[in-house]
């Protein structure tokens, strides 16, 4: 029998499933909808931000999840969306600070203040000792927008160090630089549901129907609607087996494929003569360089047909109306921010940008990696996408912040960098936030020699990851359902989190801990804020007139509208879905062409290391795993890593494969499918040692991003040895030691093509 409804809704969003009369699946309620309430959020996990209910009952548990019938979503969750809930009351949960007394014994738990007290101490040591700068901050963008925003303050206004960075900056910082190169700001240009309305649409690098699987219903919306589906990626992923054309390009060799495409379009007349004259600047050097690259030396250097460089270019050529999007596998590379902008050179030849259904975006990992780079965190940034060495922007930020603006540190190092560093001994002391660099950061061993080198290690996370595992002091934050505030999402789009649940035991909110460390280190009075709600009021105005304006968004708007599209430069702007309609971001109003040549990747291929590894993500885990390799359900679905390989290498499914790269081995069990490269491998990255992929991956960096080049380098792969055990994920002093099932059977179904089928 079906109960009543509706459940109350204590923060309701826009299009709500309910007042539209369209309820989801019935009568499988737990509880009686008396005992329990709905809150409105949205995912914490990928870019894409899907709505969601969360399910509390009567003592403010945390038990479900709903569909929500938001914009971005409607309706749809993904296998990690539909039980991120599970973190809410897990087993592991950090519940209260840990601290070690000596180096080498083990962690113990400890009230807040001793643990708060260490803290202070260890930086008020390191600082005096060997300079602000010594010590550093590494934060994350999983964090809300307002505490992103907390965190850059606190590093440059209560430490004053030039050091902070985030952990984006191993995501989303290549595009984020050829987007500033090239149209002044940084962001991505149009709101998905232009999708529907183009005519072509070109994937490069993006495995979107694993890692942001609810973006597909805007690509099969397209199709649907009779566009021309491009992917462009070295496996045949499950996206791409939907496509009318599949690029299947050697791993490294993106710029000159896009340089290969605007070569035929060029050659052909199919430029945007017009666009060009009008809205851009530059063009004749990308003419020039593009001459250089004919579909033959094209098809060698990305071993492929020249026949279908010719096909794609004919078919963005033609089109009306084109969109670009691309992810990680054009942007981890040292030449990473070239390879956007060989992109952006396409679009603007073709004059698809600014207009419904022609445009151009990147599609963000993290759920906040768009809010989490604009307001602070990043080495080169200050609030509102400014840049740090700006005089006006310094003076501006000084002003909000009440300092001096001669006290404000200038920009810092990124984030592998500050690690070199820490190794080197020049930074002594670290406070991390939400990261877990031991797992995710290239080359693991240097990684983890630079942490082994620090006189002293704070981190703050919800769970105990590898990183904090390590640290001398763990202080336990909260889980996105714990808090309220703001993120902004693969499309530019700010959305609000909804608290639905109190933090357990004695874990305290991201925010209260940085204020707290404020207090202690005497600037209190600049940090005095007592709600998300209070940051984000300094925000807006801290944000006010830089590139990313938030100074129009409230709780109350986004809750009305369910999300603006920033920038949102005051209360009655209803914000920028579509950029770029009339003009670029710079002040004569045109966007830059930038010409790039082609170059190896830092690892060319030899005899010794005759094939290429490349490195991603899987459905069912989401970036180090510290979350994802701890709920049941995705534990079972995707219980360890494994090695793709083609079947011209002369394995079986589930023989052991060792992969060996200049840095280390690795032994994992095939996974044997033609639908990667014969000259390429893949291993996806969300394990700790001893099965890290990034035991293998290079460190190098591109100059100007300082991404790493995690999506290839030169391995070889041999025959034979025992496959490497996967290691269970720390968990605190006292929790059940293992929670998590963990699975050992090799892999039977070929992930990468999303089937799940034994
Ligand atoms: S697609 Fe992304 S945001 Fe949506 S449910 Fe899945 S992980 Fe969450």
């Amino acid at each position: 029998m079906t109960r009543p409804r509706p459940y109350p809704i204590v923060a309701p969003g826009t299009a709500d499933f309910r007042e539209a009369g369209a309820e989801p699946a019935r009568g499988w309620e737990a509880l009686h909808p008396a005992d329990q309430r709905l809150v409105a959020t949205h995912c914490c996990f990928c870019g894409v931000q899907c709505g969601m209910y969360l399910r509390v009952d009567r003592e403010g548990r945390v038990f479900g999840v709903e569909p929500r019938d938001h914009d971005i979503n409607r309706m749809k969750l993904c296998p990690k969306g539909v039980v991120a809930y599970q973190q809410v009351n897990h087993p592991d949960r950090l519940l209260h600070p840990l601290v070690r007394d000596r180096r080498g014994e083990p962690l113990r738990r400890a009230s807040w203040d001793e643990a708060l007290d260490r803290v202070v101490d260890g930086i008020g040591r390191i600082q005096e000792t060997y300079g602000r700068d010594a010590f550093a901050v590494y934060s994350g963008s999983s964090l809300t927008t307002e505490k992103t925003y907390l965190i850059g303050k606190f590093a440059r206004v209560a430490l004053r160090t030039r050091h902070i960075d985030y952990n984006g900056r191993l995501c989303m910082v290549s595009a984020a630089a050829a987007n500033k190169k090239a149209f002044g700001v940084d962001r991505s240009a149009n709101p998905w549901s232009d999708m529907l309305e183009t005519q072509v649409l070109l994937i490069a690098g993006s495995n979107v129907g694993e890692t942001f699987p609810v973006m597909t219903q805007y690509v099969w919306g397209a199709r649907d609607r009779g566009a021309k589906l491009i992917v462009v990626d070295p496996r045949e992923t499950a996206i791409a087996r939907t496509a009318d054309v599949f690029v299947p390009l050697r791993p490294g060799t993106d710029a000159a494929f896009f340089n290969g495409l605007l070569h035929v379009i060029e050659r052909d007349g199919l430029l945007d003569e017009a666009f060009i004259a009008e809205r851009t600047v530059g063009w004749e050097g990308v003419r020039e360089v593009v001459r250089r690259y004919p579909p033959g030396r094209v098809g060698e250097i990305c071993g492929l047909d020249p026949e279908l460089i010719e096909r794609v270019a004919r078919l963005w050529g033609e089109a009306e109306r084109a969109m670009a999007f691309h992810a990680r596998g054009i942007e981890h590379h040292v030449q990473g921010v070239e390879n956007c902008l060989t992109v952006i050179d396409l679009v603007l030849a073709t004059g698809q940008i600014g207009r419904p259904g022609a445009g151009y975006g990147t599609i963000t990992g993290q759920g906040n990696g768009q809010g989490g780079r604009e307001h602070g965190q990043k080495s080169d940034q200050l609030p509102g996408q400014r840049d740090i060495e700006d005089p006006e922007a310094r003076a501006y930020i000084a002003h909000v912040w009440g300092i001096d603006e001669a006290d404000l540190p200038h920009k810092g190092t990124s984030a592998v960098e500050m690690v070199h560093q820490m190794a080197a001994g020049e930074i002594k002391g670290l406070l991390g936030i939400c990261n877990n660099p031991l797992v995710s950061m290239p080359d693991r061993d240097a990684i983890e020699a630079g942490y082994d080198a620090l006189e002293f290690h704070a981190q703050v996370d919800f769970f105990l990851s590898e990183t904090a595992a390590r640290a001398d002091v763990v202080l336990p934050g909260t889980v996105w359902a714990e808090d309220e505030g703001i993120q902004t999402n693969a499309e530019g789009r700010v959305i609000k989190h909804n608290k639905a649940a109190e933090p357990p035991g004695e874990a305290r909110t991201d925010w209260w801990i940085v204020c707290e460390l404020a207090r202690r280190l005497g600037v209190g009075d600049r940090f005095a804020f007592g709600s998300p709600r209070e940051l984000l009021e300094e925000l807006r105005v801290a944000s006010k007139g830089g590139n990313a304006d938030y100074s129009g968004i409230t709780y109350e708007r986004l809750e009305e509208t369910g999300g603006l599209f920033w920038p949102v430069p005051s209360e009655d702007h209803p914000g920028t879905p579509r950029l770029f309609e009339g003009r670029f971001a710079f002040p004569d109003g045109k966007a830059r062409f930038h010409p790039v040549e082609w170059h190896e990747p830092a690892e060319p291929v030899d005899a010794t290391f005759p094939l290429r590894l490349t490195t991603g993500r899987t459905v069912a885990h989401y970036l180090s795993g510290n979350q994802t390799r701890r709920i049941g359900a995705l534990v079972e679905q995707t219980p360890r890593p494994w090695v793709e390989v083609h079947p011209s290498l002369g394995f079986a499914n589930g023989d052991p494969v060792t992969v060996v790269t200049r840095r280390g081995r690795v032994t994992y069990p095939a996974l044997v499918t033609d639908t990667i490269r014969e000259d390429t491998i893949f291993v996806p990255y969300h394990w700790a040692a001893p099965v890290a992929a990034n035991i293998l991956t290079v460190d190098a960096l591109d100059p100007t991003s300082k991404i790493p080049e995690f999506k290839v380098c030169a391995c070889r792969i041999e025959r034979g040895g025992a496959v490497d055990p996967v290691s269970p994920p720390p968990v605190p002093p006292g929790a059940p030691p293992e929670v998590s099932p963990v699975d050992e059977r090799p892999p039977s179904a070929p992930q990468g093509r999303g089937t799940g089928e034994p």
